[in-house]
This record gives C-alpha cells, structure tokens and sequence, in this order.
C-alpha cells in the first residue's frame, strides 16, 4: 500500500552518547535520570520500563525536550526489534513515538532549540516514517486482526509520524475514539457560535456540517499533500470504519450557522488550538 523510496529507507542519523551533557538539561515530566535508565531499558529490553520513559515525555500531551535525545534511541531499537520479526514490541514503540512527534508542535514548546541534535532527531523520525510505511505493509492481513484498540493506537501514531501532527493532536479523542457523537464545533475569531455535541445525524444539523467523501482507492500511496484522502487510507487499511467516518466530518465543510464563516471542521479546531 505505501510506496517507500530508496533515500527514505537509507537515512542515516546519531544517537547521543550517554556520556553527553545534554542528558542533564533536557526535560521529562519527573525529572528521570535518563542517562543510566534508557541505556538499561534498552539493552534488557525492559519494557515495563520503557514505557515509564514514554510517560515521561508524553505526560498530559505536553511536549519535552528530552525527546530531541529519546527518540532517535527507541528508532534504533524499532529498527532492531524489526529486524527481528518481533511485531508486538514494532507496534508498542510505533505507537509510543508517534504521540511523541504528536506533541512537538509549535503550540507546546516553551523554546525553540537550535541545536545540531536537532538533525539527528528530524533524521530520526524521517527514518521512523519509513519503518511505519514498511510495518503498515508487512504486517497488514496480521494488523487487521487486532483489536480495535490497537488498530485505532496505530491509527492516530502512523498520522502523527506521516506528517500530520497538529490535526491529530487538535483531533486526538475523536480519532483515537472513532466516536462521531464527540464531534464539536467551534467557529472561532470574534464569533461566539460553540457546539459542545454536534450530532451530524440529526437532520436539523445537516447543513451546518457536509461530510467529504471518500471514496475507496482514491489513495496513490505516496502522495501526502490532500491529508483526508491518505489519512482515511490509512483507516481504510486497518478496518477502522469509524474513523473513517469522523474523517468524513473532519474535513468535512463546517458552515456557521451564525455568522456564515465556511471552512473544513479540521481547520477550526486547529485553528482553536493555537488561537485559544
Ligand atoms: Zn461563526
């Protein structure tokens, strides 16, 4: 399903030493000694432990600096534990990373780092997108068995690594959920117009919201740049009929009763994300 080039699957990055001092200033909710417990977690293959690590960069959705130096580790470790054929623990570290990249979006940094830790860590998750593409395709009959849960994780993970991090955040309960009833709307700007439970089958409120639609196929498998019709791929690929229809109104056309504004529903929300 996705076609993968050569120059994705050849990039290169550097992890950082633990022996560098930037183990010491970068961020995690508690304040974990790094250094000493990610190269343990990883070497014992610790999982219990590796996901407290996770949850220390992840805590709440905010965004911390320690996953400029976690993240290109755990992708090392993704490309082993691939290499080894262990499915299970390539999805645990899919999903756990691509809420990592969910959460570095401009909104949540309290600074911008300039740093040359920076390419090792974009290389990184470049490397992880095409491990996500190539896990997605080896593994798909395998995938579609799972429980829903674990194909709705993978889900929101593989949109967040495939570049859309700022809808999958802004859209997060409704496309991890699939639960059309938790569809709100916002108009934003000086408008005051706020539907805490918009229900798109009531038919008063059709005209306020008209779903895209999609059609199955549509997707070429490599281009990225209309997000509804590769993201409900993706749903499509692992049988998540309902996210496929929240997507349908995500980027379905929200016309505001009040004051008439038109624009995708997808849009609004990012839009109140960052203004507020
Ligand atoms: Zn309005």
């Amino acid at each position: 399903m996705f076609q993968l080039n050569e120059s994705e699957m050849n990039i290169t990055f550097q992890t950082e030493p633990f022996t560098s001092p930037f183990w010491d200033v970068v961020q995690t909710a508690s304040q974990m000694e790094l250094k000493t417990k990610l190269p343990e977690a990883i070497q014992n293959r610790d999982w219990n432990e590796l996901d407290i690590i996770f949850q220390n960069i992840t805590h709440q959705m905010s965004f911390y600096s320690a996953t400029y130096v976690v993240l290109p580790h755990m992708v090392r470790l993704l490309e082993q534990v691939m290499s080894e054929g262990d499915a299970a623990h390539a999805h645990t570290l899919i999903f756990n990373l691509g809420i990592c990249l969910m959460t570095d979006i401009p909104e949540n940094r309290s600074e911008e780092t300039d740093s040359p830790i920076l390419d090792d860590y974009n290389a990184a998750a470049q490397k992880l997108a095409g491990l996500t593409k190539q896990y997605l395709n080896t593994y798909e009959a395998q995938l579609r068995e799972l429980d829903e849960d674990l194909r709705s994780m993978l889900f929101v993970a593989t949109l967040a690594i495939l570049g859309e991090r700022e809808t999958t955040y802004a859209a997060f309960d409704q496309l991890a959920s699939g639960a059309i009833d938790e569809l709100s709307l916002v108009c934003g700007g000086d408008c005051e117009y706020y539907e805490e439970c918009y229900e798109p089958q009531e038919e008063q409120d059709a005209e306020i919201v008209l779903a895209a639609e999609y059609q199955s196929g549509a997707w070429d498998g490599s281009s990225y740049q209309n997000a509804f019709i590769w993201t409900s791929a993706v749903a499509d690929l692992l049988g998540l009929e309902n996210q496929l229809e929240v997507l349908r109104y995500l980027y379905g056309t929200f016309t505001c009763p009040e004051c008439g504004k038109t624009q995708r529903v997808i849009d609004f929300m990012v839009t109140y994300l960052t203004e507020g």
